[in-house]
């Protein structure tokens, strides 16, 4: 994959209308994790197995946050790639939560109306949430028809989907858990 110039080189300098001088000091607040504490050893970046398929590297997203480059972290596709699978923190030596500085992201991204780089991929964690909201479980067929439908996308995936099916991987019914009110009242508390 083509990359793109970081900031701060000479083809993509920074200027000081860019920064957005409290933006660290922000996601620390909000993600729990101080980014500040990254020194770029790249364990994070090597290590995480979606890597190829993002614009950016988890330790440039980071770059970007401690220099105050709000805006172009907020429009990366790395934020919308991560599954928050975790391995890169189990490799950082400063023990930094990156999955919570990429959550933290997505949210503001999100509140600022920015435009999202991996549409496809909101839409698919929309209906995750829908559906643990509904059942208290995710119930995969369901989120799978019901992204298809958004996406308009019926032929992809069809084989994977089948062979699930045959193997019983996928339940046909969603069951629901006993306390869903209890759920539904968190889904409250956070607005969602
Ligand atoms: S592993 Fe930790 S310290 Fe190293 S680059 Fe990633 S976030 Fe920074
Ligand atoms: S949590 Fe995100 S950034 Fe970290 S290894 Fe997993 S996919 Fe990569």
């Amino acid at each position: 994959m083509l990359r793109p110039v970081l900031p701060g080189s000479s083809k993509n300098p920074i200027t000081v209308s860019d920064i957005t001088p409290d933006f660290a000091a922000e996601v620390k607040r909000r993600s729990g994790t101080s980014p500040c504490l990254c020194w770029h050893c790249r364990c994070c970046t090597n290590g995480c197995p979606f890597y190829q398929a993002m614009d950016i590297g988890p330790n440039d997203v980071i770059r970007l946050v401690q220099l105050g480059l709000k805006d172009r972290a907020l429009r990366c596709s790395a934020i919308w790639v991560c599954v928050g699978c975790h391995t890169c923190s189990s490799e950082c030596p400063m023990a930094i939560d990156i999955s919570a500085i990429m959550d933290t992201l997505r949210q503001m991204a999100l509140e600022e109306g920015i435009e999202v780089v991996e549409p496809d991929i909101l839409r698919f964690h929309e209906e995750v949430l829908k559906s643990l909201k509904r059942y208290g479980r995710a119930h995969k067929l369901e989120i799978m028809l019901r992204y298809k439908v958004r996406k308009r996308d019926w032929l992809s995936d069809i084989d994977v989907g089948l062979k699930m099916l045959a193997k019983r991987k996928l339940d046909l019914m969603p069951s629901k858990i006993k306390k869903i009110g209890e759920l539904k009242k968190i889904f409250v508390k956070e607005d969602i």
